[in-house]
């Protein structure tokens, strides 16, 4: 019988694109016609119920239950018109991925016949089973309840024949059990803490919101052949397998020409989700082989947030349409590029400004200036904090690699930014500035605007880039939830502004001018935070020895990173900062910590399978036939010829019990060690147990499995090889 590797070959050498029909070559003709927006909203809903989610979003307030009842019903029946049978609160728990769970709209009538029905209160609350759910000792199982209450600023949407809801997760006793509730609260944090600070600069700033642009990095894989390696589909990535003689060396897959196969995918990917409301723009080939990336335009945070979760979900179903599978690890194949999420973040006003973007004249350049000083100052506080957020068992094996930014956290300014800071060090005098002094300096910040938006340089090696109008956090793993990196960076900017306020305030309140009192303060901080500033090549060895004598801290361990979102600095940023309670934070950090031995416990029984099942008895069945030739030689030509005849293949089939007897030997130690960590309960002294003695077995196991797909005869080695896997589109 054919192994499934050869199957899935042949499978392959008969697949043609499948065909897909724009509904019409204009966007606007169906963007957003299943989304529950603003003009369906006004067709659908009375003017008081329109003017009720209005208010709420404004102010974040909550809806009355009569009013409610009018949303309910009215957004129920424009589901049904668009096809819809089922409801569901759709929430982010701290799994990987988003949940629902569909109700019907069917339901019995004061007379009991059947009718549709759809009320406030289904709408604005539901009571899930939350005890299958991660929530780090939150919810003993005995209070299984947890609930999910609407978000009103993230309009309603249908997939398929259900209406989805999104909504916040949150315990029976209070505390979020979900990605989206501290996402809100630092959202609002960083409003008020920033429409503060731009009073300085104009008092008609009511607001602030953040900006996020994702950018979704994906590999795409054939499905006959992704169900032909069981290590793909049950952990996300290969744990084995030898390099492709060609991967990426010769640069020509990076914006490279689509596929036609991949191409239809995405146009499809693209109907779907701009009829979700999602402003998707962008497409291109990434630079490994079979690598990918879809980007929107960037949206206020918590619906493009919302909609980053949306589009990995749509993946999923759109790519097997075409008979793919996508992969969001983060490094699914080793040796070559692994995919990330760059989370491009900016704040920007309801006078239509954003904050990040250089003015036009000295005054908006001040302030211009003043969030870029801030940023800054809150990234070296919570370097640690920043790289919690991002760093998973997945993710850790792209941090620095080098197509990835390194595990220490540095910001990129450019040229430009960075000779104004250094500017306002020189010139910002201790003494009180004399008129003159003033204007000078306000004349020289004045001067550097158009320069910055033509040529922001374009440093890939940084994680946290200043890109012209925004910072771009670049070490966002592509299969996470980018909330908890929004959540952190919004809060430890909110907690600098909040902090720089007071300053500035203190010493107006001496009688110090307020312009001259921010640059003072800005001064102090731009030479406090100036060890956060690099702009050379992030990925360079010299780099580590220079952040080290900088004082930066360069953490690869992924317990030991999550570890210090409980450090007294991170509760500062997320405690005081009123984003997460300390018990919600400690749950937290449980869960994470449980994910990471749960992925690598996986990982290590999937690879111990697979050695025991799949390779060692394929070695065993080569090396047997090598055997047999050898001794087929020694009866034909006798002892001494024999020698010089079978010498190579002596040497293989001894290579052959080398590399097997490694494998099982490693593999029953790698159980063992399991077996130690296991009875292991505290959270903590597992995960590193986990990191330390298991996780090296799985790179050791697997140099001697790729050692023996290199010997072994290709005929009968049964999974797809990194060549097959990398080159089918
Ligand atoms: P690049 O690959 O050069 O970084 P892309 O166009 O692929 O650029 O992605 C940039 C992302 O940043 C897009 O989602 C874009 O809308 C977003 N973006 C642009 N300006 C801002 C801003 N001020 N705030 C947040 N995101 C932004
Ligand atoms: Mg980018």
């Amino acid at each position: 019988m054919a192994t499934l590797r050869f199957q899935a070959l042949n499978e392959l050498l008969s697949r043609a694109p499948k065909d897909v029909k724009l509904p019409s070559n204009k966007v606007t003709d169906y963007y957003g016609e299943l989304v529950f927006n603003n003009d369906a909203m006004r067709k659908y809903l009375s003017r008081d119920a329109f003017a009720a989610v209005q208010a709420a979003n404004a102010k974040g307030g909550t809806i009355d239950r009569k009013q409610a009842d009018g949303i309910a019903s009215g957004m129920k029946a424009w589901a049904i018109e668009k096809g819809a049978t089922h409801y569901t609160h759709w929430f982010q728990p701290l799994t990987d991925g988003t949940a629902e769970k569909h109700d019907g709209f069917i339901d019995y009538g004061d007379d009991g016949s059947i009718i549709e029905n759809f009320s406030g209160k289904l709408l604005a609350q539901q009571e899930p089973d939350a005890s299958s759910f991660p929530s780090g000792g939150i919810r003993q199982t005995f209070e299984a309840r947890g609930y999910t209450a609407w978000d009103t600023s993230s309009p309603a949407f249908i997939v398929g024949t259900t209406l989805c809801i999104p909504t916040v997760f949150i315990s029976y006793t209070g505390e979020a059990l979900d990605y989206k509730t501290p996402l809100l609260k630092a959202l609002s944090s960083v409003d008020e803490a920033a429409t503060a600070v731009c009073q300085y600069f104009d008092k008609n700033v009511q607001k602030v919101h953040t900006n996020m642009g994702w950018e979704q990095e994906y590999f795409l894989i054939d499905e006959a052949l992704y169900q032909a390696r069981p290590d793909l589909a049950l952990t996300g990535r290969t744990l084995m397998g030898h390099s492709s003689s060609k991967d990426q060396q010769l640069d020509d897959h990076y914006f490279g020409s689509i596929p036609e196969r991949v191409a239809k995918f995405m146009i499809d990917l693209e109907v779907e989700a701009h009829k979700l409301g999602m402003p998707i723009k962008t497409r291109h080939n990434e630079v490994a082989p079979s690598q990918f990336e879809v980007a929107p335009i960037y949206e206020e945070a918590n619906l493009g947030n919302d909609h980053n979760q949306i589009i990995m979900d749509l993946m999923k179903r759109v790519s097997r349409r075409h008979k793919f599978r996508v992969l969001f690890h983060e490094k699914p194949f080793a040796g070559i590029n692994g995919s990330g999420k760059h989370n491009n973040w900016s704040l920007g006003t309801d006078t239509g400004v954003v904050l990040y973007a250089p003015g036009k004249n000295p005054k908006t350049n001040l302030q211009f200036l003043t969030f870029v000083v801030n940023t800054l100052m809150a990234v070296y506080k919570n370097q640690d904090l920043l790289r919690a957020s991002i760093l998973t068992a997945s993710n850790s094996h792209r941090l620095g690699a080098n197509e990835a930014p390194p595990a220490i956290i540095s910001a990129f300014l450019g040229t430009e930014v960075s000779a104004m800071l250094d500017k306002i060090v020189a010139e910002v005098p201790d003494h009180k500035m004399t008129p003159d002094e003033k204007t000078a300096l306000k004349l020289g910040i004045g001067r550097i605007p158009e320069i910055i938006l033509d040529n922001t340089d374009r440093n890939r090696t940084s994680p946290f880039a200043f890109t012209g109008n925004r910072f771009e956090f670049r070490a966002v793993g592509s299969s996470a939830n980018a909330a908890a990196s929004t959540t952190v960076l919004s809060a430890a900017v909110a907690a600098e502004l909040r902090e720089f306020k007071v300053n500035v305030d203190a010493l107006i309140e001496k009688g110090v001018k307020k312009d001259e009192a921010i640059f003072q303060i800005l001064k102090k901080m731009i030479i406090e935070c100036e060890p956060i500033r690099f702009n050379g090549d992030g990925y360079s060895d010299e780099w580590k020895d220079e952040a080290a004598k900088r004082g930066l801290t360069n953490i690869t361990s992924v317990p030991e990173s999550l570890s210090k979102y409980l450090e007294p600095s991170a509760k500062k940023t997320l405690v005081e900062g009123g984003i997460m309670s300390e018990k919600e934070l400690e749950a937290r950090v449980e869960v994470e910590l449980e994910k990471f031995v749960y992925k690598i416990q996986i990982e290590s029984r999937v690879l111990a399978d697979l050695a025991i099942n799949h390779i060692v008895p394929t070695a065993v069945t080569y090396q047997t036939k090598l055997i047999q030739n050898v001794q087929g030689l020694k009866d034909l030509f006798g002892a001494d010829e024999f020698e010089t005849l079978a010498g190579a293949r002596l040497e293989l089939i001894k290579d052959i019990s080398n590399h097997t007897s490694a494998i099982k030997k490693m593999r029953k130690e790698m159980i063992e060690a399991r077996k130690e960590c296991n009875v292991m309960e505290e959270g903590l002294e597992k995960a590193h147990a986990y990191d330390q003695k298991v996780r090296p077995f799985l790179d050791q196991i697997r140099y001697h499995i790729d050692k023996l797909e290199l010997i072994v005869d290709d005929e009968i080695w049964p999974l797809p090889k990194y060549r097959e896997l990398l080159f089918n589109c």
